[in-house]
């Protein structure tokens, strides 16, 4: 038996008004729902910097370039409390309905915009919305990015991220032979992954975004933390070295009800051995460099 460690942290999200003026069409956003990111932006921001500092915590926060360029002040706050700052798109973009010119200018800029202001290049990145396309990975590769932190081939253990579109979609009004063929070999690519996860983020459960697929808004977060609880629990249980990525955004967890769950939640996690929380960089420097064993995605 080895030594147990547990690598925890917090990713924040930094959507501020960006997810809201990401309206893919140019239709004019509702300015109630533009306020909520503008809380998010301030009160939100202000909140969690306050939870962090309590519990000793640094955490990553991954910032739409549109937010650090609207809320300069705020998003220096991060920086010189230490924090990571992460990339996280423009204004919020959708990389799976982007063109390969958008995708690369977007990237462009937005790095660009993250290491002027930090004064280092961005480690990783995180698709908003979690929605990604077969380019991203190779892209991130190309522009020498740590990390991604997008996709769900395991949920507690990092890993190389994959390449590739490898498999076929059926399309009905072609002959079902068109179709039938298995994936084609994954392909590890040089970016680490710390994996997404539905089941680790705040806005599904506790953001309400009327008439939007997806979103509930009105959860008791004593159930919501009983389910990510019993995520630990269970990987805590199984794996002697797993990581513990979580997914938060400050307009939602920066509302009383849900930073008093995340006290509950630091806290249980803090009275188990071997836990170490860091920043989502520092869990895939970890894995880089060969001191956490990580899982293998392979078909
Ligand atoms: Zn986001």
């Amino acid at each position: 038996m080895g030594k147990k460690r547990v690598l925890v942290g917090y990713g924040i999200d930094v959507d501020a008004v960006a997810n809201w003026i990401n309206t893919t069409d140019g239709r004019s956003q509702n300015p109630t729902n533009v306020s909520r990111g503008i809380y998010g932006a301030t009160v939100g921001i202000d909140r969690l910097l306050k939870l962090w500092e309590k519990y000793n915590i640094k955490a990553t926060w991954f910032t739409p370039a549109h937010t650090l360029e609207s809320f300069p002040r705020q998003i220096a706050k991060i920086r010189d409390a230490g924090h990571e700052i992460g990339l996280h798109g423009y204004t919020h973009e959708y990389v799976s309905r982007l063109s390969v010119t958008q995708q690369l200018d977007v990237l462009t800029r937005s790095i660009d915009t993250l290491t002027i202001f930090t004064g280092q290049k961005p480690l990783g990145f995180t698709a908003p919305a979690w929605s990604t396309s077969p380019e991203l990975i190779p892209m991130l590769e190309d522009f020498g990015i740590v990390y991604d932190h997008s996709f769900m081939h395991h949920d507690v253990q990092p890993y190389w991220a994959p390449t590739g579109n490898n498999w076929t979609e059926t399309d009905y009004a072609q002959d079902a032979r068109s179709w039938m063929a298995p994936m084609t070999a994954l392909r590890p690519s040089n970016v680490v992954e710390i994996p997404a996860n539905w089941h680790l983020d705040d806005w599904p459960p506790l953001q309400p975004n009327m008439g939007t697929p997806g979103s509930h808004g009105f959860v008791d977060p004593h159930l919501v933390e009983r389910l990510w609880l019993e995520q630990f629990d269970y990987a805590y249980r199984e794996y002697e070295t797993f990581i513990f990525p979580m997914s938060i955004h400050p307009q939602v967890s920066g509302k009383p009800h849900v930073i008093l769950m995340h006290e509950r939640i630091i806290e249980y996690i803090n009275k188990h051995e071997g836990i170490e929380w860091m920043t989502f960089g520092e869990m895939a420097k970890e894995f880089k460099e060969g001191a956490l064993q990580g899982a293998k995605v392979e078909t």
